[in-house]
Formats: C-alpha cells, sequence, structure tokens
C-alpha cells in the first residue's frame, strides 16, 4: 500500500568523514563528523539516515548493505571552474595565460563547432570527472550552443549536478569564436529556457572575460541575470598583470577590474570569479559585500606562472569571500582534486600561510556547496541532501600503504593525519569509487 514502493532504498557501509561547519573559522576539529563504522541510508538518492552501524543495523536489517570496508568515504568532490574544451589540450607547453588563450585554447574551442565532436570531449570529460571523485562542476564551454547542449546532454545522461553555460566573446579573439552581443544574449536565452533547473542541470551566464567582451555584450549579460536572476554568473577576474593592464586599458573609465563587472550587474550572490591574485583591498571588500565566490585555481596559477593567491586574505574575519576549489583544465594540470589540494598546499606554504588538511577537504566538499549556493543539495550527509559520494582507499599505493599503516583509524587526529597523505601522496587511484544521486557511477 505505501507510495514508496518504487524508491530504491540502499544502504552503504564503511567510515564516513563529512564536515557540519567552516575550519576557517571554528576549532577545527569541531567542524568534522567522523563515524568510524557508519551505515548511510538512501532513498530515492536523498540520505534518509547515517549513523552508527551498530544504531542502524536492526532498523535496516531487510535491505542489502554495500560495504566498503576499511574504506573512507566522503561526499563527493565539487569542482568550481573547469573548461571542458580544454581537455585535450592538458599539458600544452607555453609561456603565459594570452599566449597560451591563442596558441592552444582558441584553436581547440573551434573544434566544438561540430556537436558529434562536443559530445565525443563532453562525454569523456564528465567521465575523467567521476574518475577523480568530482560529483558537482561548475563548467565552461564554448561559444556555440551546441557545445553547451552535448554537456548538459552528456551531463544528464549521468545524473550529475553539473553547472554551464554558452560562452559569450564579442572581441580579442578569432572570428569563428565570435559571437554578437545580440547572438550572445539570444543564444543564452535559449539555453536558460532549456537547461536551467532541468534535473539537477543549472545555467551560469558566461562571459569569458573583459577582454574577450565589448561593454555592449557585458550590458547585455547583465540584463540576462536581471531576467533570470537565479542564474549563475561565471567568469574570470585578475589572473596576470598582463591581463589587468589590457583591461584597465580596455575600460578606462573602470576603477579597476572589478568594477568593470560590478558596472553590468554581474557581481551578485551567485558570480563566481576565476582566479583574483592580483585584487586590490576594496576588490576583495565589494566581493564580500556582494556574497560572489572565488574560484581558486592553484595548479593553473603554477602552470601559467599567474602567481600566489591568498585563501586567508580570502578567508578573512572581517570580510570574508567564498571560495572553492577548481582545477581549472586545460591551464590546470590534474582533474584530481588531491593534486589542486597539493598546490593549494605549497601555494599557502609560500606565502606563510597553512592550508590544513580539513581547511583542504572542506574547501573541495560543503565550502564548494556554499560557493555555488547549492549546500542545501549536496556538499555533507545531512539528511536531505543528495547521495553524492565517494569511496576512498588510503592506502592503494605501496607508498600510503606504509605511511598509512594504522588499520582503520579511530581517532580524529588520526584520520586528520591520513587526510594530509592523501593530498600530498594521493591521486585518482585512491577513488574507488564514486556515487552519483545514490547510484554507483564509477568503480575501478
Ligand atoms: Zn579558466
Amino acid at each position: 500500500m505505501s507510495q514508496n514502493t518504487d524508491i530504491k532504498i540502499s544502504a552503504i557501509r564503511g567510515s564516513f568523514l563529512d564536515f557540519i561547519s567552516d575550519p576557517f573559522y571554528y576549532p577545527e576539529l569541531e567542524t568534522v563528523r567522523y563515524i568510524n563504522d557508519g551505515l548511510m541510508i538512501v532513498s530515492g538518492g536523498i540520505i534518509q539516515e547515517l549513523d552508527t552501524y551498530d544504531k542502524l543495523k536492526y532498523k535496516y536489517s531487510e535491505i542489502p548493505v554495500t560495504s566498503y570496508p576499511g574504506m573512507l568515504i566522503l561526499p563527493g568532490f565539487i569542482d568550481i571552474h573547469i573548461h571542458y574544451p580544454q581537455t585535450e589540450i592538458i599539458a600544452s607547453s607555453s609561456t603565459q595565460l594570452l599566449e597560451w588563450l591563442d596558441k592552444y585554447t582558441f584553436p581547440v574551442e573551434g573544434k566544438f563547432h561540430d556537436k558529434n565532436y562536443a559530445q565525443k570531449i563532453a562525454s569523456f570529460f564528465l567521465d575523467q570527472l567521476l574518475q577523480n571523485g568530482t560529483t558537482t562542476a561548475l563548467v565552461l564551454t564554448t561559444i556555440y550552443p551546441q557545445s553547451v547542449d552535448a554537456l548538459f546532454e552528456e551531463a544528464e545522461l549521468r545524473n550529475m549536478r553539473i553547472i554551464a553555460g554558452k560562452m559569450l566573446m564579442d572581441r580579442n579573439a578569432p572570428d569563428y569564436l565570435q559571437d554578437t552581443p545580440k547572438t550572445g544574449y539570444q543564444d543564452s536565452k535559449s539555453l536558460i529556457k532549456k537547461w536551467h533547473r532541468k534535473g539537477r542541470l543549472l545555467y551560469a551566464i558566461t562571459p569569458r572575460f573583459a577582454i574577450t567582451s565589448t561593454s555592449e555584450q557585458l550590458y547585455l549579460a547583465g540584463i540576462l541575470k536581471q531576467e533570470f536572476p537565479d542564474v549563475y554568473v561565471h567568469t574570470h577576474l585578475s589572473e596576470q598583470q598582463s591581463e589587468i593592464e589590457k583591461v584597465a586599458q580596455l575600460f578606462p573609465n573602470s576603477r579597476d577590474y572589478l568594477d568593470v563587472y560590478e558596472k553590468f550587474g554581474l557581481v551578485t550572490s551567485k558570480s563566481i570569479f576565476a582566479h583574483c591574485i592580483y585584487l586590490q583591498d576594496s576588490e576583495f571588500d565589494r566581493l564580500s559585500q556582494a556574497g560572489s565566490t572565488i574560484a581558486f585555481c592553484p595548479t593553473s596559477n603554477l602552470f601559467l606562472g599567474s602567481g600566489l593567491f591568498s585563501i586567508n586574505k580570502a578567508k578573512s574575519q572581517n570580510n570574508p569571500v567564498k571560495v572553492g576549489l577548481a582545477t581549472d583544465v586545460g591551464g590546470g594540470t590534474s582533474f584530481s582534486i588531491f593534486k589542486t589540494m597539493n598546490d593549494a598546499y605549497k601555494i599557502s606554504q609560500l606565502q606563510g600561510q597553512n592550508l590544513s588538511s580539513l581547511k583542504a577537504f572542506y574547501l573541495a566538499t560543503l565550502g564548494g556547496a556554499i560557493s555555488l549556493s547549492l549546500e542545501d543539495k549536496v556538499g555533507n550527509f545531512e539528511v536531505g541532501k543528495e547521495a553524492d559520494f565517494v569511496v576512498i582507499d588510503t592506502r592503494v599505493t605501496p607508498l600510503l600503504k606504509l605511511r598509512n599503516a594504522r588499520n582503520n583509524p579511530n581517532s580524529l587526529t588520526d584520520i586528520v593525519d591520513e587526510l594530509f597523505t592523501l593530498i600530498i601522496l594521493g591521486n585518482e587511484r585512491a577513488v574507488k569509487a564514486t556515487y552519483v544521486g545514490g547510484n554507483l557511477a564509477y568503480e575501478i
């Protein structure tokens, strides 16, 4: 008689770790929850219950349990800035940003005019995310609407929480990669109507950056945001000095780089700005007031020689700015969130800052969800959230096995240490399985 007879219920057993608050602002060990032998009950893709195995085993004794003994189960990772068309140019040697765009990025983006090609790369790209334990991502595409359709179609097949939008570019790019203010506006509008809030998919208005959009285009992007206040805005900000100088030439009436976007109503609580390495104090303050987000892209910032982002400055007590971690493939060097944390750690060290393992994993999970205004849906194991999670083997390589000799660490300090070994020694091999909406989406 139950109306829920069609809803799939499943149970997962393992060691669960997630965050309940922000370790940048609260005593670290109080921000994390760790259940050494836990059981998670998932119903219709939603977390129904999580507690110790002993507490729940009789209540759910009829449900078959998928067990991961000795494995660590974390919320699915969140990558808040990544370019899917650049998948195949990752690891292309070059000098710095503007030359790298001309030499590698623009030619490859031209190939995405072909929908079949875009579909092939989108499929490969999303599978790469899953193999690395990433279940939510904010993704850049190309100017071609069909490249956006291809990504969303593939994401829908996998039931992934993907945010993306058509790239807007109407100058300072090859002719074949330019739209116009009007076509950019119209194409974006059609795509918003087609994809925003379809299943788990969400739309982001995406001017590439101030250099490749005219004032007319940015103005219309702002109009779109007014017409669809629920969609995101996603762009780049203050990545390299030569870029900042060029923006100042192109927008002589703007007091700084952020002001270019502010003038057009693009700095909002659902705006995500990648890089933000050379912001003035006032720009940090204004991002804080607007409730906007910075995407910290450490592997890319090192690879392209961009500079050292100050996480402590962004996560200040007085004017905090939301921050998430991002791979920024193909400027970034890896799809792996572990590798991304590794470079984030080194960038912090070079500035006399210490990025603890809990802070790093927070940024990749609950912090990432908050930075995308998705904390009511993903980011931790709160009951009612979507069951996206990743199963990690902290002893997957001989070296990790030697280093993490303790079998099933029980104390929180032991597990904090083990998380740090993943940051320094881990890679995608440590990801044993990835679940999306409670369903197995990838398994080694
Ligand atoms: Zn980027």
